[in-house]
């Protein structure tokens, strides 16, 4: 039986859609019954605890967990969030609260032995919620008491061999699609990139030491499974230089109605049969497609933006030529809105150890001027938009390209240095206007 009423929260429960409210409940019950007979570390109506504290604050209109001071694990400075409620008499289930960030595995592949162990360590030391992943990626241990965080950390790490995740002003676990794992489209091997660079950069995920929070995120092709053009301070997206591939035979198939577009992802369409112009030509960003009963695209005009492939995968493969581009900048709403990465690096393989020393030579340059540059808790995206992108190009140490663009299709007033451009910028004005008789 609940310990205490929570009529605004069981309104959450009301709609057609999952409820946290209902699982904190299950969790509640089940911790009372205890039909596992665990000898649980932690008040054992810490979930119910939960609720009360939960319902006090939509009561009140405010918060009810305070900022009670650093916790964690020794010799690590992230990967815990302290958290106290300010009620502990009333709710002493959750007078402590503390939040784990756990590193999840790469491409959040599972097995389901990890998942019991995962749980059982959590059953017996946290209140048994999770969350499943947070933003960042991580597996999320929501709620435990300061003793039990080195345990915690001891089995972690000495058991299942995984470690804490990141949090406050270091790197945040990075993250990675699946990749080469599973996915046809995969340009690079986004899951060995983001293991590479998780070992290499062990002192800056556990230590903080720079202005803010920091994330890296590997998409393996413009799909974007991971959304790391929005997600991450430094994102790494699969993408190719030369052509894609066509078999005409299958574009045919597909026109013919043979194929089911988009890998039958719309069997129950309702809008007729398909149709290529519509559905493919029309809606090519770059309008570098034409279909005449032949498919033709005009590479040099194509974004990669992945829409003719997925429609027609059968048809359209990504070419042979492959790597990532590297975007810089992305973030969530905090300060000053919320930022889409600008592209920093068009193109660079992923192959041999030279590719990923160069990659690390690029994150190390750039983390040296934010940490020289960047002001207390300002992301690198808003130190590029107070300096310039100009000055990040310079501090990267890559090359000035014209299709840096910091916001693309918005903003192409870049100003180059006459010494950038081979030739000059007179050359480049003369042949425009030539070009255009002026
Ligand atoms: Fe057009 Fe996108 Fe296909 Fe490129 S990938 S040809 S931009 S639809």
């Amino acid at each position: 039986m609940a310990k205490h009423k929570t009529p605004l929260l069981d309104q959450l429960e009301s709609g057609p859609w999952p409820s946290f409210v209902s699982d904190i409940k299950q969790e509640a019950d089940a911790r009372a019954k205890n039909e596992q007979g665990l000898d649980y570390q932690i008040p054992v109506d810490c979930p119910d605890d939960l609720l009360g504290v939960l319902e006090m604050s939509y009561t009140d209109g405010e918060t009810h967990w305070k900022h009670g001071g650093i916790v964690g694990v020794f010799g690590y400075g992230g990967g815990v969030i302290g958290r106290y409620c300010d009620q502990p008499q009333m709710f002493p289930g959750v007078a402590h609260f503390h939040t784990v960030r756990v590193a999840q595995p790469n491409g959040k592949w599972y097995n389901t032995e990890l998942l019991r162990n995962l749980v059982k360590i959590w059953d017996l030391r946290g209140s048994g919620l999770t969350n499943m992943h947070g933003a960042t990626g991580d597996i999320v241990f929501l709620g435990t008491t300061t003793p039990q965080l080195e345990e915690i950390f001891w089995e972690l790490t000495h058991d299942l061999e995984i470690d804490l995740g990141g949090s406050g002003s270091n790197l945040r676990t990075p993250a990675t699609c699946l990749g080469m794992s599973r996915c046809e489209y995969a340009c690079y091997d986004s899951q060995e990139l983001c293991y590479n660079l998780t070992q290499e950069y062990q002192d800056e995920l556990h230590r903080p030491a720079f202005p803010y929070k920091f994330k890296f995120k590997f998409d393996g092709c413009p799909n974007g499974c991971v959304a790391a053009i929005a997600r991450s301070d430094l994102s790494f997206i699969g993408t190719w230089k030369d052509e894609i591939k066509i078999n005409q035979e299958v574009v045919a198939a597909y026109v013919g109605g043979e194929i089911a577009p988009n890998a039958g992802a719309h069997a129950g369409r309702d809008w007729g049969a398909f149709d290529i112009q519509k559905e493919v030509v029309d809606l090519c960003p770059s309008k570098c497609i034409s279909y005449d009963g032949k498919l033709t695209i005009d590479n040099k005009e194509c974004v990669r933006c992945m829409h003719c492939i997925n429609t027609m995968p059968r048809a359209l493969k990504i070419g042979d030529e492959r790597g990532c581009s590297i975007l810089c900048g992305a973030k969530a709403p905090i300060l000053d809105g919320p930022q889409m990465g600008s592209l920093l690096v068009p193109f660079i393989e992923v192959n041999k150890d030279d590719d990923y020393q160069a990659i690390k030579d690029i994150v190390e340059n750039i983390w040296d001027w934010w940490m020289e540059e960047g002001k207390n808790r300002e992301r690198i995206g808003e130190t590029m938009k107070r300096l310039g992108m100009a000055a990040l190009i310079d501090a990267a140490g890559v090359p000035v390209d014209a299709r840096q663009v910091q916001e693309p299709r918005h903003n192409p007033y870049i100003f180059w240095k006459a010494e950038d451009v081979e030739g000059g910028w007179e050359r480049d004005i003369n042949d425009f206007r030539k070009r255009h008789q002026r």
